[in-house]
């Protein structure tokens, strides 16, 4: 039998990386993935397929849209190809869980492939092919999270789809039914509209992207609305029917008065669900908390002390980067180091466009918890290169601590806003003052520039452009 200082079951952002991390400290490593290609949720059906459509069907809505007037004429009509749009965005997925395997072979990392069982707390059953079984000293539980459904639908995978279906869909939807106006409704919804379908949301909060500040709800509400998407907030889903090739949605609204949806294509993106099935995580004396996730302590231990969880299949934001982090600082702290992980600090990103991006306390965070603070806020319309690239909507806010000007959150919507989040990530790991990013140079011109005039707001009302 084949025994491992570590074993990780799963090969997701969070399993493949701390298999790295441990095979860098000199620990022999062994990961299990029960499909036959490595990456996990975000590289086979989540971050990745859903960037490549995002990008695609950007590019369409840019050529139908925008083109003329940048003086680019394309003769005859732009159609699209959405068999080729699915294909460029397998091919995508391909390459880069290619380039996993690539990573475990460099690292000298075993791959196995199946179903990893625990038999007990140091052996685990593999089944695949065959049945193997391996001796692990130590175990790290990395097995993700799958669609969450409300108890009444019934996801048929034609019609009535999650986000996995919606990433390979044969067809155009003609109108798309969106429940749940979060990150994936959003992002999936914005594709398929920008290709010509009909786009409704139904959230059932008061407002979309409900976990993020209020002002970037706001923002990206009037920006969707302007891009016809039709959002309706504050209704409750009771039941969704298919007949035929309709799906019939049936919502109370906030007033209690029932409203119908009717189209041909119903996305489910009401959140995910953490697994651990087929995991028979008891044979260990690994315990679930009441919400099936795998409960840990702070050093991501679970309640056995030779196994550790991390990413979406524990508490927490369910985001590649933060399952990134902990699978770095579960290796770490196997090999005896004492890593930190800043959860404040994990930035939040919604990849329509214009892009909503975040890291920090919210506006509500900050009241709920008594804090006083000011605000910096800066308008994308300002910069001259919003300008050149018709990018106008949005803005930048800075909350500093009233007192000591310490920044506190950063809160943008706007063009490139998943690449400007890494600025305000680094000011906020230094601790910086609002004063000391308004008096650092930004290139001009840039789409950064916003941050530093909402700082300069933020100091002492001192933005530049506006
Ligand atoms: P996962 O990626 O879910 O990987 C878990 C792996 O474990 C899977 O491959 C599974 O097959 C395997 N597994 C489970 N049980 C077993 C077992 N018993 N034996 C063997 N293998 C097993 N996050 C972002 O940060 N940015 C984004 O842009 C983004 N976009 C997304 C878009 C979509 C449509 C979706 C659905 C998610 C998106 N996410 C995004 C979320 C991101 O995919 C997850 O947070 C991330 O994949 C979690 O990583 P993980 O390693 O914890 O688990
Ligand atoms: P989510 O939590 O982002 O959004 C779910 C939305 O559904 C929320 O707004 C919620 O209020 C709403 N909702 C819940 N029950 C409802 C009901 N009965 N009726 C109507 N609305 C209801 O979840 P998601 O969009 O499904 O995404 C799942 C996870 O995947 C998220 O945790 C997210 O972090 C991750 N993800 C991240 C990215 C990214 O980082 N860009 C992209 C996609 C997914």
């Amino acid at each position: 039998m084949n025994s491992y200082d570590v074993a990780i079951i799963g090969s997701g952002p969070g399993g493949y990386v701390a298999a790295i991390r441990c095979a860098q400290l000199g620990l022999k490593t062994a990961i299990i993935e029960k499909y036959s290609t490595l990456g996990g949720t975000c590289l086979n059906v989540g971050c990745i397929p859903s960037k490549a459509l995002l990008d695609s069907s950007h590019h369409y809505e840019d050529a139908v849209k925008h083109f003329e007037e940048h003086g680019i004429d394309i003769p005859g009509d732009i159609k699209v190809n959405l068999k080729q749009m699915i294909a460029r965005k397998q091919s995508v997925v391909d390459q880069t869980t290619g380039g996993i395997d690539f990573l475990m072979k460099k690292n000298n990392i075993d791959v196995f492939q199946g179903l990893g069982s625990f038999k007990d707390e140091t052996h685990i059953i593999i089944s695949g092919e065959k049945e193997t079984e391996i001796e692990a000293k130590n175990t790290i539980i990395a097995t993700g999270s799958k669609p969450s459904s409300l108890p009444f639908i019934s996801i048929d995978k034609e019609r009535v789809i999650t986000s996995t279906e919606a990433l390979k869909l044969k067809e155009i939807p003609k109108h798309l039914i969106v429940i749940g106006g979060g990150v994936i409704g959003l992002e999936l919804g914005q594709v398929y509209k920008r290709l010509g379908a009909e786009v409704s949301v139904i959230e059932y909060m008061d407002r979309i992207i409900p976990t993020m500040d209020s002002g970037l709800s706001k923002e990206l509400n009037k920006v969707l609305k302007k891009q016809k998407f039709k959002i309706n907030i504050s209704h409750k889903v009771k039941s969704v029917e298919r007949k035929g090739d309709e799906v019939i949605v049936k919502a109370d609204n906030k007033k209690g008065e029932e409203v119908e949806f009717k189209g041909d294509y119903c996305l489910v993106s009401v959140g995910r669900r953490p697994y651990t099935d087929g995991l028979n995580a008891e044979a260990a004396g690994v315990k679930l908390n009441d919400k099936g996730q795998i409960e840990v302590n702070e050093h991501l231990q679970t309640s056995v002390k030779n196994i550790y969880a991390i990413g979406d299949v524990i508490k927490g934001a369910m985001l590649a980067h933060k399952a990134e982090e902990e699978g770095v600082f579960v290796a770490e702290t196997i090999a005896g180091q004492k890593p930190h992980i800043d959860y404040n600090l994990i930035p939040g990103v919604v990849y329509t466009w214009p892009e909503v991006a975040a890291v920090g306390q919210t506006e509500e965070q900050l009241k709920e918890a008594g804090i006083e603070y000011k605000v910096g806020q800066f308008p994308m319309r300002a910069l001259g290169r919003s300008r050149a690239s018709m990018d106008l909507d949005g803005f930048v806010k800075i909350l500093a601590d009233k007192t000591t000007d310490e920044i506190l959150g950063f809160h943008m919507v706007g063009a490139r806003a998943a690449d400007l989040i890494a600025e305000a990530v680094v000011a906020m790991e230094y601790r910086a003052s609002a004063e000391d990013i308004s008096r650092m140079s930004h290139a001009h011109p840039t789409f950064a520039e916003a941050i530093k005039e909402a700082a300069l707001a933020a100091t002492d009302d001192r933005a530049l452009h506006v």
